[in-house]
Parts: structure tokens; C-alpha cells; sequence
């Protein structure tokens, strides 16, 4: 009974496992305190041996169910803590996190610089009229500049339109119209978005393209205003030193019209292919608002004037990270957008 008592008072006692295998030697190993007691049993009288022997043997089952126990309650003690130790100055798992695209991350530039010189940015359908991509832009249906846009016409026969009416916008200068049916100069807008054009994909060609257009209606606007406005939204998007000419060039919707170059940054002005060896880059056509225009919105345009331009975005992040190839922003390979 002794030997029971304390033996489990020992093994509660125990704190890790190599304790419990001394104490189990002390009482079960070939000369353990038990062990020894059991030998003993051949000493007394014959009639108390069976009794002592269970005894005994009780006492033994005892000791190794209370070693097995407090083994189980060490090990789960033992697995808990190791869970629980955390290491804080360990080096962090860093997350992998994605981050907006080039074409993105300019856009939002240059709508926030545009936003700063008081413009607001207008959003616009992807489906569009006849009306309003072409006509309402001074490009009636036999002009000859339909054929420099090549459209996408939809299908119409179940629909309520008539044949050739419905069609992708081919460019975003059809909210112009829209805006300013709805709204009374002064106006300063922007309007972003995707354009199409049923043309064959090569390296510097595509059928949807990322634009941003924008227009200025007001009193007084001249076409200084007009140079003013892109001279400064470039050099804050390109750098001070960015080097920029105008040259007239002819669009329906704009009278003078202009495009506006910019000295390729791909090879610094000297000529490539990127530039097709000019050494310059158109990014942005633009011009003063054709009065044709102004009137199909109802403005009266002896008192008010304005100007209009796009640009395209895509060249604007290929210039901008001087890219020599368009296809690459449409690249999903994680090691060209992990540059930017
Ligand atoms: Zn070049």
C-alpha cells in the first residue's frame, strides 16, 4: 500500500517523460521497489501468498495506468505549448499581392492631373449610334472619313434599330454630343474608355484600344487655350523636359485641327522603328470644336467656342516606359508586369 502511495504521488508529480521512466524503474525494473516486494512473497506463509499476490499485482497495474495517464495529459500539455510559442521576431510569409496594370496606373494619373485643372470625368456607352459616333460629329454617312474608322456594326435584324445604326464606338468623341445635350457651357470633361476597330491585330495595330478623350467649351477659347491645356498635362505626365510639336492635320469634327508629337522616347529623337524612324510620336490628335458640332447640340456657335482631343493610352505607357513593342502591354507575363 506504502509502495501504491508513492508511487503515485511521484508520477502526478512528474513533469516531463524522462522523469516518469526513472520513477517506473524505481518501482517495476528488475530490482524496482515492487519488483523486489513481489520476490518477497515466497517468504510468507504459504495460505497468505495468493492474497499477496494480487496484492501485488494490483498495485502493478495501478502504476502503469497512472504512468500511462500522466504520459497522455505531458503530451497534450507538451504539444500545446509548442503551438502557442509564437517567435515575433521570426521574418513574416510575405503575401503575394497584385497591383494595378501600367495602362491603369496612367490612366488614373492622367485623370487626376486633368481633374486638377478643373475637368470632370463622364462614362459613356460601349454601344453606340450611328448617330452619335458619327453624325452628331460632323461626319454624315457618305463622308469620306468613315472609311479611316473601321467599324463593327451590330446586328440589328431582331432589334427595333435599323440596319447599320447600331454599332461599337469606334472613338469616344460621341459623348461630346451627348454631354452637351444634356449640359450648358461652361464645360470641362474627360471622358475614358474602350474603343473598337475592326482592323488585323499586329505589333502596333489592335481592335480594342484604351482612349481617353476630353473637351472644353467655354467663352473665348482659342487655340493657345488648347496648347496651354496639353503642354501642361504632358510635362506633368512625361517630365519637364519633354519635347513637343503641333502640326495641323484634318479631322470632320474640329476646325483648325491639330496633332500634337511628342520626340520618342524610345530612342530619344535619333529614329527607330517604334517611331518609324521620325524621331517623333504622334500621341494626340485635337483641334477647336467644329461650330457644325456645337450646333447639332443646340449651342449658338457665335458665342461659344471650344476645343476637343484624344488620347490613346496605350502609347502614352509605351512612351511613358519607353516600349518599343504595344503587344507587351497586353502581355500576361507576371515578369514583365512585376516592373512596374
Ligand atoms: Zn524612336
Amino acid at each position: 500500500m506504502q509502495i501504491k502511495n508513492s508511487a503515485v504521488s511521484m508520477i502526478i508529480d512528474a513533469t516531463d517523460q524522462k522523469e516518469l521512466e526513472e520513477i517506473k524503474l524505481q518501482f517495476l525494473g528488475r530490482s524496482g521497489k515492487l519488483t523486489l516486494t513481489m520476490k518477497e512473497i515466497v517468504k510468507v506463509p504459504i495460505e497468505k501468498r495468493p492474497e499477496m499476490g494480487s496484492l501485488a499485482n494490483s498495485v502493478k497495474e495501478i502504476i502503469e495506468e497512472t504512468i500511462k495517464n500522466q504520459e497522455l495529459t505531458l503530451g497534450t500539455q507538451e504539444s500545446k505549448t509548442r503551438k502557442e510559442k509564437i517567435d515575433v521576431t521570426a521574418p513574416g510569409i510575405k503575401p503575394a499581392i497584385g497591383h494595378l496594370h501600367p495602362m491603369t496606373q496612367v490612366l488614373y494619373e492622367v485623370v487626376d492631373i486633368f481633374k486638377s485643372i478643373g475637368f470632370q470625368a463622364a462614362d459613356g456607352p460601349e454601344i453606340e449610334t450611328d448617330y452619335y459616333n458619327f453624325e452628331a460629329l460632323n461626319i454624315p454617312k457618305d463622308h469620306p472619313a468613315r472609311d479611316t474608322q473601321q467599324t463593327f456594326y451590330l446586328d440589328t435584324r431582331n432589334s427595333k434599330a435599323q440596319p447599320g445604326e447600331m454599332i461599337l464606338r469606334t472613338q469616344l468623341s460621341g459623348m461630346q454630343a451627348r454631354v452637351m445635350e444634356k449640359m450648358k457651357p461652361p464645360l470641362r470633361v474627360i471622358v475614358p474608355g474602350t474603343v473598337y476597330r475592326y482592323e488585323s491585330v499586329d505589333a502596333s495595330h489592335g481592335f480594342q484600344f484604351d482612349q481617353l478623350d476630353g473637351f472644353l467649351v467655354d467663352t473665348n477659347v482659342r487655340l493657345t487655350d488648347l496648347f496651354g491645356i496639353i503642354d501642361y498635362v504632358l510635362r506633368k505626365l512625361m517630365g519637364e523636359n519633354v519635347k513637343l510639336k503641333f502640326a495641323t492635320t484634318n479631322f470632320p469634327f474640329v476646325e483648325p485641327g491639330v496633332d500634337t508629337y511628342i520626340e520618342c522616347t524610345v530612342c530619344g529623337g535619333r529614329g527607330c522603328s517604334f517611331c518609324k524612324y521620325s524621331g517623333w510620336s504622334e500621341i494626340m490628335p485635337a483641334g477647336m470644336i467644329h461650330p457644325n458640332v456645337l450646333k447639332a447640340v443646340g449651342y449658338d456657335s457665335q458665342k461659344v467656342s471650344g476645343f476637343a482631343f484624344a488620347i490613346g493610352l496605350s502609347r502614352l505607357v509605351t512612351l511613358r516606359y519607353q516600349m518599343d513593342d504595344l503587344r507587351l502591354l497586353t502581355n500576361p507575363d507576371m515578369r514583365i508586369l512585376e516592373q512596374f
